[in-house]
């Protein structure tokens, strides 16, 4: 067979296509290996591989051929597999390849090597995209797109792994449930969309005097749950009362009426067993109590 037509289909691959000899000198590139590297038609013979790796392995690249030369093609780690890699462009940017390099043999008493450099940027441009699209999806799924806290499905599953974490270290958590006091009348007495700016703002106030590590999030139209990790009662019971305190004081501006809520809090503690919905259904018994005795109050299971 003609090796001048075997050079010309290759001419022809869609991949970028290399042939080094053993001191790493490039000795033919393909059309594909000019249009990806950036460099002018026929201009790589003669230059080092080097000039197209990445400088994390530049400086070993040289003693690898030489070692794995010297050691009867044993210690090859890169040749014959595919491997996601980068390539130097001319105007030295890296762009990603799956790189697949070969021991081609001798031919007159020398050493060669090929690789196929396959150029990933397209497949990596979609997978970026892909994750992108990925993080504003559970975005949208675990938010709560009126006051842009955490909804009752991203609790739960830090209620998942919070209980698990709570049983694990053997230490306390407290589970809470907040609910603002006769809003029903906010939205009677001064519209629906008060009533949205209260849910905002209330919602505003629980996030700021929470803790960094307790968990608050909208689990329904005026309520909230809580989670108060490595905490007991009376600690998560301080917690609350700053959180009730806090939420009285706030005066919401809506069209110039000014308008003011109250919350009651039920507390438990999560059950040894670390089962946090019976935790939240004792929070939800002391929250009744709370409304029960007159709301804007705490009250603990
Ligand atoms: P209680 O003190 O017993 O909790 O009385 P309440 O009026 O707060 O409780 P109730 O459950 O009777 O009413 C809750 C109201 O919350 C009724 C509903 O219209 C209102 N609500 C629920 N979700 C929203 C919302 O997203 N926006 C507004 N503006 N109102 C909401
Ligand atoms: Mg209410
Ligand atoms: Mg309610």
């Amino acid at each position: 067979m003609n090796q001048i037509l075997a050079l010309r289909l290759l001419d022809a691959a869609d991949d970028a296509a290399v042939i080094i000899d053993a001191a790493s000198r490039i000795r033919y590139a393909n059309d594909a290996m000019y249009a990806l590297s950036g460099y002018d038609a026929g201009s790589l013979p003669g230059k080092r591989i080097e000039t197209l790796l990445p400088n994390a392995v530049r400086e070993q690249h040289g003693a690898q051929i030489g070692a794995y030369l010297a050691g009867d093609g044993k210690n090859a780690k890169v040749l014959g597999h595919k491997r996601h890699f980068a390539i130097r462009h001319r105007d030295g940017s890296m762009l990603p390849i799956v790189l697949k390099a070969m021991d081609l043999g001798k031919l007159d008493n020398e050493n060669y090597m090929g690789a196929f450099f396959i150029d990933q940027r397209e497949e990596r441009a979609i997978e970026q995209q892909n994750a992108a699209r990925w993080q504003r999806l559970q975005r949208i799924a675990l938010s709560d797109p009126l006051t842009h806290l955490p909804n009752r499905r991203a609790l739960e599953i830090d209620a998942v792994r919070l209980a698990a974490r709570a049983r694990r270290t053997g230490n306390p958590m407290a589970i809470g449930i907040a609910d603002i006091d006769f809003f029903k009348r906010v939205n009677d007495q001064h519209g629906h969309a008060a009533g949205d700016a209260v849910l905002r703002a209330i919602a505003g106030v629980l996030q700021s005097q929470a803790r960094a590590s307790d968990v608050v999030a909208r689990v329904g139209g005026e309520e909230f749950g809580l989670l108060f990790p490595q905490t007991d009662l009376s600690m998560a019971r301080q917690v609350a009362e700053r959180i009730r305190l806090a939420v009285a004081a706030t005066c919401v501006e809506f069209e110039q009426s000014p308008i003011t809520v109250t919350i009651s809090i039920g507390l438990a503690l999560l059950p040894h067993n670390g089962n946090w919905k019976a935790g939240f259904m004792q929070a939800d018994a002391a929250l009744y109590q709370a409304k029960h005795k007159g709301r804007n109050r705490i009250e603990q299971a």
